[in-house]
C-alpha cells in the first residue's frame, strides 16, 4: 500500500479485531496461503506488504471457525 517501512513504531492493526498488535507480541503473517508465526521484534520485514497480520489468539479463532 505504499506505505514507508523504516518507521519502526508504527502501529501495525490485527486484520480480524482491528486492535493494535504489540511489537513483543506473536503475530501471524498471512500472505495468499502462506501462514507464518513471527513477532514483530523478531522479524524486520514485518508489516509485510499486502499481506493480512492477525493476533495468534485471533487467527486461531479464524481456524476454529473454518474461515481459515
Ligand atoms: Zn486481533
Amino acid at each position: 500500500m505504499g506505505t514507508p517501512q523504516s518507521t519502526p513504531f508504527q502501529l501495525l492493526r490485527c486484520t480480524h479485531c482491528g486492535d493494535v498488535i504489540g511489537v513483543y507480541e506473536p503475530l501471524i503473517v498471512r500472505v495468499g496461503d502462506g501462514v507464518r508465526e513471527t513477532s514483530r521484534a523478531a522479524d524486520p520485514e514485518v508489516p509485510v506488504p499486502a499481506a493480512e497480520h492477525y493476533h495468534r489468539a485471533c487467527f486461531t479463532a479464524l481456524k476454529h471457525a473454518g474461515k481459515g
